[in-house]
């Protein structure tokens, strides 16, 4: 049985108070909360092993080495990575990854005339890397719509996904919408030989992610929305394909020789890693990968979507609410997007803030969305594992003060 109180002792900062007021967290799309497991393993790592890695002839060098090294194994099998940790690369975040596809293997493989297929809900991190590279390898970005119910049109999956196209690069899960059908996609990109670049920033969180069934090329995801620590995340790729790719940084760690003429790279995925990585925070991403790895996931999955559509429930029931993406159901995540009629997102978000509740309210990165739902950004209320009932309340609850405080000018 899955029980949220006892998940609930996990995490430290959830005893603290906002504004007075115990803190209801319900900004994890953002960045989650750590478990104490992520944050004793941090602190067991200053105080017993740190050391820089892999060229250290110490014991300590080893220990740091074996523990990132350990990480990189269970990231490979948390998503089932058929080319095992070699496909592995770490990096700083989402962010990080997906230009590093962008970087590495478009710049130096797209061709003029190619196209590169996003959709109009794309993270600006899964956005603007191939804005760039498409306009300066004279190729052409296509962007795929989505119906009113926020999901993908399929009309335009089918039509815009073709011979020229070479990289289809979507979300998994939207940070504002829902899930994307994202194995259906890759089937078709790959029928026509494009890759499938998969943003799992949101997905890889909330459900298990299988690189295999998905039919990804690359997958990236941030460790810091995982329970894990800031500064790690994660490139997976196909290894020919990282095998393919010329490293974009260059230094220490990542050369096989070098002379006053040149220099050779290693092999992947260090290739992709030049300089000092973040060991501790790879220690911690291991932590969380543990951490989760020991709750029942599936029982997880069914109390966000209990939570979600609870979620959903009382904010159908205000007639001066709207909300964005798909209806409670499978294309759902935990993330909630809405508007309150009449009262800008960063004000809904400033008086639930006042009442210790944590929403975020603005573009949440995705510019070209908000210009496609004309509006200028949403309040977005997203869940993480220790959320329960209670927090869901206290947001409804929250809702009923911000229209006290802004009236019902506009309604
Ligand atoms: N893609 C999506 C869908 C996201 O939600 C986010 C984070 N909001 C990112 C990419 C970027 O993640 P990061 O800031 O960790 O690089």
């Amino acid at each position: 049985m899955f029980d949220v109180e006892t998940i609930r002792k996990d995490f430290p900062i959830l005893d603290r108070q906002v504004h007075g007021r115990p803190l209801i967290y319900l900004d994890n799309a953002a960045t989650t909360q750590k478990p104490h497991q992520v944050i004793d393993a941090l602190v067991h790592y200053y105080e017993h092993y740190n050391a820089n890695i892999h060229r250290a002839l110490h014991t300590l060098g080893e220990e740091a080495t074996v523990a990132y090294e350990g990480t990189r194994d269970k990231v490979a099998h948390f998503i089932n990575s058929p080319h095992g940790p070699r496909s592995i690369v770490f990096t700083r975040n989402t962010t990080e990854s997906l230009n590093l596809v962008a970087h590495a293997w478009g710049r130096k493989f797209l061709q003029p005339g190619d196209e590169v297929v996003v959709s109009l809900a794309e993270h600006h991190s899964n956005f603007i890397p191939w804005q760039l590279v498409v306009k300066e390898k004279g190729a052409k970005l296509r962007f795929i719509d989505i119906d009113e119910e926020g999901r993908l049109r399929q009309d335009q999956i089918e039509s815009l996904i073709g011979p020229r196209t070479k990289i289809v690069a979507l979300a998994h899960a939207s940070n504002v919408l829902g899930i994307n059908p994202v194995a259906e996609i890759a089937e078709r990109a790959h029928r026509y030989g494009a890759l499938m670049v998969v943003d799992g920033a949101q997905s890889v969180p909330h459900m298990p992610v299988d690189v295999e069934q998905l039919g990804c090329d690359f997958l990236a995801f941030s460790g810091h929305k995982l329970y894990a620590p800031n500064g790690i995340g994660v490139l997976y790729g196909k290894a020919a394909l990282l095998e393919a790719m010329t490293p974009p940084f260059t230094g220490g760690g990542m050369i096989r020789t070098v002379d006053k003429d040149g220099a050779s790279w290693g092999g992947i995925p260090g290739r992709f890693e030049a300089g000092t990585p973040p060991v501790a925070e790879a220690v911690g991403l291991g932590a969380a990968i543990d951490y989760l790895s020991g709750l029942e996931r599936p029982a997880l999955l069914k109390r966000e979507a209990e939570m979600t559509a609870l979620m959903l429930e009382g904010l159908a029931e205000r007639e001066d609410v709207t909300v964005d993406g798909p209806g409670p159901g499978p294309a759902r995540t935990g993330v909630v997007s809405f508007n309150l009629r009449g009262v800008h997102p960063h004000d809904v978000a400033e008086v639930l803030d006042g009442e210790g509740v944590a929403v975020r309210g603005g573009h949440h990165c995705c510019q070209v969305l908000m210009q496609r739902l004309e509006v200028p950004g949403v309040v977005r209320a997203s869940l993480g594992l220790y959320n329960d009932a209670g927090d869901v309340e206290r947001l409804l609850a929250g809702l009923h003060r911000v229209r006290e405080v802004f009236g019902h000018g506009g309604v």
